[in-house]
């Protein structure tokens, strides 16, 4: 997804990937001028584009790409990891917005932690493809986690799809027999409740790494949680905490005949910043018959920065 904003000799765009997560990048000077803002109107959506050879940096406490003089893009690239991508957006139709020039594309966190308030009614009344790009957020805590197929599984290394078949020959719908070891990736199913009403909200992929720091992988392999039906002690210790989700819809699911409701960020309810929790021992944790002494992971801060121009 594109949203671009067209400025004199700078051009900047948010990008958002399959996982929820968005990048903000900037054209400067001959780069802002070159870019073909007429392909975004006339390809069609999805359009997929690489940016390469850019500068990283920060703004506002998020990275940022700004433009160098060797910088390329490409839309729509032939390459392997575009496929996950089209597949992904088949199933949740995107358009590109333009924001107006004047509007300030990153928000603080403060800003987006009181974004589009819901209430779990309100969430569940919502028109799902009305608001499909809408990032809204919502006051709930985790009352359980729902895995009957567990809380990871092993993915496609290239698309993280789940694979079918058996250890000597796992196969991807996409990617047919796949040519480097799977990746454990997240998936969590979280019944969810304000206090008047209870839904689920999706937990997958980077945002679980995020909010619990650390990788499937690390969680899978370093730490030895590999039965997927046992929650480690960490996830555990997330339920019954007030927080704030910041939620996007995804797929339709003919199941529940409404469109899922996916976590793009969780922050902390009282002290208005994010949630990085360290992996703490809990007394009992629920169902959880392997628990053991585990060091503290590494938190993900994310520091907020005085408001400058990148
Ligand atoms: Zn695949």
């Amino acid at each position: 997804m594109v949203r671009g904003q067209t400025l004199e000799n700078k051009r900047e765009f948010m990008l958002e990937n399959i996982c929820g997560e968005e990048l903000r990048i900037t054209l400067w000077g001959d780069s802002a001028r070159d870019f073909d803002e007429l392909a975004l109107h006339n390809l069609p959506s999805p359009i997929i584009i690489a940016f390469a050879g850019f500068r990283v940096t920060e703004f506002k406490g998020k990275p940022n790409l700004n433009s160098t003089a060797a910088s390329l893009w490409y839309f729509n690239p032939d390459i392997p990891e575009c496929l996950a991508y089209k597949h992904f957006f088949a199933q949740l139709p995107v358009e590109i917005q333009q924001l107006p020039s004047s509007s300030n594309v990153v928000l603080s966190i403060e800003e987006q932690i009181k974004e589009n308030r819901r209430t779990i009614h309100e969430i569940l009344c919502m028109n799902s493809y009305e608001h499909k790009h809408l990032r809204f957020t919502c006051q709930a805590s985790i009352v359980d986690f729902d895995f009957p197929n567990g809380w990871w599984y092993l993915s496609c290394p290239k698309c993280n799809k789940k694979l079918s078949g058996g250890e000597k020959n796992y196969t991807c719908m996409d990617h047919d027999a796949i040519t480097s070891l799977p990746v454990p990736w997240f998936r969590l199913e979280c019944i969810v409740t304000d206090g008047e009403d209870v839904t689920n909200f999706l937990l997958f992929g980077k945002t679980v790494e995020n909010v619990f720091g650390s990788l499937a992988h690390h969680y899978v392999y370093d730490k030895k949680f590999i039965d997927p039906s046992v929650l480690p002690p960490a996830m555990a210790a997330k339920l019954n905490k007030c927080m704030i989700f910041q939620l996007r819809f995804g797929a339709f699911r003919s199941i529940t005949n409404r469109c899922e409701v996916i976590i793009t960020n969780i922050f902390d309810d009282t002290t208005n910043k994010s949630i990085h929790p360290l992996e703490t021992p809990t007394p009992e944790p629920k169902s959880s018959a392997t628990s053991k002494t585990s060091t503290p992971l590494s938190s993900m801060k994310q520091v907020l920065i005085a408001s400058s121009t990148p």
